[in-house]
Parts: structure tokens; sequence; C-alpha cells
């Protein structure tokens, strides 16, 4: 692991840096890059589409032979750009690896908020609870009273999607994959109601139990048959914000969608986006979310795996709903 920071680390300068006792590094000065110790790792379902090449995506592919690429939390041990310091804990793209010398420093942040806990900085209050926050204030235009539906949603963004709606005065229920997820939802994540969706044999009867009047905002993770029975339990001038389709990630498991007609009878707003168009809101997001959570308005529910070789294994669970709360990999904690 160490071997893919030698070997990409530029040499021959004067500037010198131990890791341990163990080894010393020359990096030259000038380029601009910071050397980080990765603690905690992120585990998002995006991955699985960065490890093919297929027309149509919105992010390159993984480069075979080198290190996997994700959020992640980690400490600065030597830094050659002067915004970072040794000491600094900082978020944004690393590596999959112990030590990563990130380049491109632009993107990283200085973690400001010691207050709360370090893996939130790529959970709560990293990108999937941005994408929470984007996706529920900027897509669906909600209002108070409106009838939200939250699939996939005890995960990393559902959790966050579910409390910011009934923070707003919506009436909200989520469907998730196992039992312990659903009571979850309905005692320590505040949801008014949620189901196995697993154990319902006709989804479309199962919505209609839980939405007698329909459904004014459907938050999708999933795609596949729950958008279908979805579509046929839309109140008019409704709106999907398409956040993501989990379940199309898997070649085998595509699923014909059969009731679009639904888009024109109810006049819904079908809306898909991505975190990455609304980064001027940060800002905005974590001082928001952040006073939530030490108000005790928001809590957040994470599934830490321990150490750097579990995370193979935690990210491949995320396609068959082994994570409970945002999967997150503690590669170390200081
Ligand atoms: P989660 O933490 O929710 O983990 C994925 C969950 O999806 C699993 O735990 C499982 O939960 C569920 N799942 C897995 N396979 C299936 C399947 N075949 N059918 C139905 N459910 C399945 O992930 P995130 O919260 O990080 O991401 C949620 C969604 O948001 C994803 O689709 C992701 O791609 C998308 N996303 C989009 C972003 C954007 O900018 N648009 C940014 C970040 C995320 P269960 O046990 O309940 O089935």
């Amino acid at each position: 692991i160490l071997k893919g920071y030698i070997d990409r680390a530029p040499l021959e300068s004067d500037m010198e840096l131990k890791v341990g006792n163990q080894i010393k590094l020359k990096i030259s000065k000038g380029c601009n890059s910071v050397l980080v110790k990765n603690l905690y790792l992120s585990c998002d379902p995006y991955m699985r589409a960065r490890m093919r090449d297929f027309q149509g995506s919105y992010i390159p592919p993984f480069v075979p032979g080198k290190p996997i690429e994700g959020f992640g939390v980690s400490k600065v041990i030597d830094s050659d750009d002067p915004n970072f310091q040794a000491g600094d804990i900082v978020s944004g793209f690393t590596g999959w690896e112990e030590y990563s010398l990130i380049e491109d420093t632009k993107k990283l942040r200085k973690i400001q908020q010691h207050d709360i806990p370090l893996s939130y900085h790529i959970g709560l209050l990293g990108m999937p609870g941005f994408t929470a926050y984007a996706g529920f204030y900027e897509i669906c235009s909600p209002k108070k009273g409106d009838r939200v539906f939250v699939s996939a949603a005890s995960g990393a963004v559902g959790q966050i999607v579910g409390q910011l709606a009934k923070l707003y005065g919506c009436y909200v229920v989520g469907s998730a994959g196992t039992k312990e997820k659903v009571d979850l939802l309905k005692t320590k994540l505040g949801f008014d109601d949620a189901f196995n969706y697993k154990e319902e044999q006709d989804l479309d009867a199962t919505l209609k139990r839980f939405f007698p009047e329909g459904i004014d905002i459907y938050f999708e993770n999933v795609g596949g048959a729950m958008l279908d029975a979805v579509l046929l339990n839309m109140r008019v001038h409704g709106r999907i914000a398409v956040c993501g389709m989990v379940s199309q990630h898997s070649n085998h498991d595509k699923e014909g969608i059969h009731n679009l007609f639904s888009i024109i009878r109810n006049r819904l707003t079908i809306k898909g986006f991505l975190q990455s168009d609304y980064l001027h809101l940060f800002p905005k997001f974590v001082e928001q979310v952040g006073a939530y959570y030490r108000e005790g308005k928001i809590v957040y529910i994470e599934d830490m795996n321990e150490g750097l070789e579990s995370a193979p294994s935690a990210l491949v669970g995320l396609f068959t709903g082994k994570n409970v709360g945002k999967q997150v990999v503690c590669v170390s904690r200081d």
C-alpha cells in the first residue's frame, strides 16, 4: 500500500518525509501536493459504476493497477501546499491505501467542526448528506404537509432525506430491506412509517396502504420495480427527485418500467440531479445540518468496518443491503 505512495511521489528534492521510523522519502518543493494518512474511507454506490467503462457514465472508470479512489477523511502528514499544514484533518478525494499523495489539493476541505465525529464528514456532513440536502430542498419543491416516500431510506442519503422532510413538516414513509432497518426508521430516525419491500408481494398495493391519498414527493434511490409501483401512486403535480437507481448497477437486475403514462395523467415533474451541480450550497448545508445535529434534531447511523482489508466486502455489501446506515471503513483512528 505504501508502495503506491512511493511510486507516485515526485522524487529528488530537499524536503524529507518520514513515515514512522521506517521509510524516508523526498518530494520536491513546489510540487504543491499534500501527503495524508487516511483515517476513514467512504463506500458509495457510484463506485460500482467506476468498475466498468460504459457509455453514458458521468464519471470516468477506475484505472486498473492504481488504488481505488473515493471520499475519505485524512490527516495531513506533510504539505507543500501553503493552505495545509501537518496535523490538519481534511476530507476529500483520496485513495484506498494507508497513505496518499494528493496532487489535486483544490478539492480538499479542512475540517473545522471538531465537535462532530470525524467520520461524519464523509456521511452526514459529506457527500451523502449534501445529496440529501440538495435533492430535498432544490429538486423536491417541498411544501409543509406533503406526503413523502423515500426508498433505500435507512442508507447514507435516505436517512437524511427523511429527517429533513420531517423537520419541514411532511408525512414521511421509507422502504428498506430488513426488519432491523424498518425498526430504525420508525424509532431512531423518526419516520412516520416504514416497510420492508422484500416482504411485500404487490408494491402497488403496499404504497396504496401507506399513502391512501397518494404521494406528493418520491425521493428515488433504487429504480426498477419500486419506481414502477410509485408511478401508479403519485398525486397530480407530484415530484420525483431521481437521486440514484442502486438496483440498476448490476447488469443482471434491469427491469422495465411500464407505468410511464402516469407522468402525463398526473402532470409529474421527474428530475435527475447530481449533488456536484449544487456545490455552491455546501457551506450553507454544513452550517444548517451541523446545527440540526448539535441541537439533536438530526441523528446519523453509520456502519463502520474496521481495517483497510475490509473495504472491498464493505463496498460489495451496499448492493445486497448488508450495510445498516452509512458504510464507512476505518483505516486508522489517528
Ligand atoms: P445506501 O447507504 O442506501 O446503500 C445502498 C442501499 O441500497 C443498500 O443498503 C440497500 O438497502 C439498497 N439496495 C441495494 N440493492 C438494492 C436493490 N437491488 N433494490 C433495492 N434496494 C437496493 O447508499 P447511499 O445512500 O449512499 O446511496 C443511495 C442512492 O443515492 C444510490 O442510488 C446512489 O447511487 C445515489 N446517490 C446519488 C447521488 C447524486 O448526486 N445523484 C450522490 C450520492 C448517492 P436495503 O437493505 O434497504 O435494500
